[in-house]
């Protein structure tokens, strides 16, 4: 593989674990505990350039290239994922507004969010249409210059603090394929009839905001409309690619993260007279974890590399995501069994990775939707 680190990769490494460590760990456990969205480390994300690492300076951003994103999210999520997961996915649709908006919409919109003085967010998922995204039924109806949008939509990250929301919904009930005949809106946080629910009790990433909405003739204007009609399908899975390799960069660094908080813990903890590193049980767990962490960050630069070489990886991207999620998963458990009973307790941050894991395995494409494409590739369906 041809990617290499240049001293700019280097350079955001190097601030993006810096301000893990001292800005998101001390406080990751009250984030956790409390729920309470982290307004204030994001104030000070923005300083240092890691709210939009790769959008260009042109629209607000840092103007890094796609690896740079990657080692952000992958250090971040090391410190912490719940705020990491507040912090990086404020941007979250983004590439639907940089790829198929108009320059006045990529002016208004995507500048203040990439600034960090905005928040949006992408609202596809609905009560009855979750891996289906093509069964989607929020509607939006064409009233001369205008859409009128009424449906619910559930799992919606920034719902209820999104300056404005991505929608998808249905503009043609009966399009000649069944992808097709969905349209993206920007509908902004302050149009009447719209609503937002939060939802409390989520078992993992608990700073961030997740939301229930609800679409009760939420009237916006034709130019609200991103790329063409009906085709937001089709502009959707353009860029996939880049949204599953960021999630594979979040397993990556969820991984690491419970790692070294297993390596550290294995140590300084004693039975029979000796660090229970000196064990070769827990050598040989240290050593797996190790490599199958290794192996997971190879994928993600990979995908990340051919993202940065302006393709759409869709079977790497998946390949990575699956890998890297099931690794997340596993070493979050290992080093929770490392840690015997005390890991059973939230005064242990393990207990916090080996719950935050397990999202990377559910949201942007489940592991079996990731099966499905990688299978689709290797058996020749799909040109990916
Ligand atoms: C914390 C969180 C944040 C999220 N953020 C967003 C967001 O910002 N915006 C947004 O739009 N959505 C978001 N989602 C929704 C997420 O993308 C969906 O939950 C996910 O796509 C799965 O959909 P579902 O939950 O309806 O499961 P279902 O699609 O009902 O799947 C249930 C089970 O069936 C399996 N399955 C389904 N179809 C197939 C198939 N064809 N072959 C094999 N197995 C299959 C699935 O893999 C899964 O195991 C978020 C979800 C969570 C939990």
């Amino acid at each position: 593989m041809d990617f290499e680190f240049t001293e700019e990769h280097k350079l955001i490494r190097k601030t993006a674990r810096q301000f893990g460590e001292e800005m998101i760990k001390p406080v990751a456990h009250d984030h956790d505990e409390s729920c309470k969205y982290p307004h204030d480390i994001v104030e000070k994300a923005k300083k240092l350039d890691l709210i939009a690492p790769s959008i260009p300076e042109k629209y607000g951003g840092a103007g890094m290239d796609f690896l740079s994103g990657v080692i952000v999210i992958e250090e971040l999520f090391r410190a912490d994922p719940g705020i990491a997961s507040a912090i990086t996915a404020r941007i979250f649709g983004c590439d639907m507004i940089l790829d198929f908006g108009t320059e006045e919409q990529r002016k208004k919109y995507l500048v203040p969010v990439a600034k960090g003085d905005w928040v949006m967010g992408s609202a596809i998922t609905e009560p009855e249409a979750g891996s289906d995204v093509a069964s989607l039924k929020t509607r939006a109806e064409r009233k001369g210059k205008n859409f009128v949008i009424n449906g619910n939509k559930i799992f919606i990250t920034n719902g209820s603090i999104a300056n404005f929301l991505i929608v998808f919904a249905r503009t043609d009930t009966n399009p000649p394929e069944r992808h097709g005949g969905i349209t993206a809106f920007i509908v902004e946080k302050d149009r009447p009839g719209f609503s937002a629910r939060p939802m409390k009790n989520k078992m993992g990433i608990r700073a961030s905001d997740l939301a229930e909405l609800s679409f009760d003739n939420v009237t916006v204007p034709e130019e609200n409309i991103i790329g063409q009609e009906g085709s937001a399908f089709y502009h959707l899975m353009q860029f996939f690619a880049r949204g599953r390799t960021a999630v594979a960069a979040q397993a990556v660094g969820i991984a690491q993260g419970a790692f070294d908080e297993a390596l550290k813990y294995s140590q300084e903890r004693k039975q029979f007279n000796r660090p229970i590193c000196d064990l070769q049980a827990i050598q040989f767990k240290l050593a797996d974890m190790a490599t199958d962490i290794e192996a997971a960050r190879l994928l993600v630069y990979k995908a990340a590399y051919l993202v940065g070489k302006g393709g759409n990886p869709g079977r790497e991207a998946s390949m990575a995501k699956l890998f890297a999620s099931r690794v997340a998963r596993e070493v979050a458990n290992e080093a929770l069994q490392i840690h015997g009973g005390y890991g059973f307790f939230k005064d242990y941050p393990v207990e916090r990775f080996y719950r935050d894991a397990k999202i990377t395995e559910l949201y942007e494409g489940t592991s079996e939707i990731q099966r499905l494409i990688i299978a689709r590739s290797v058996l020749g369906k799909i040109p990916v």
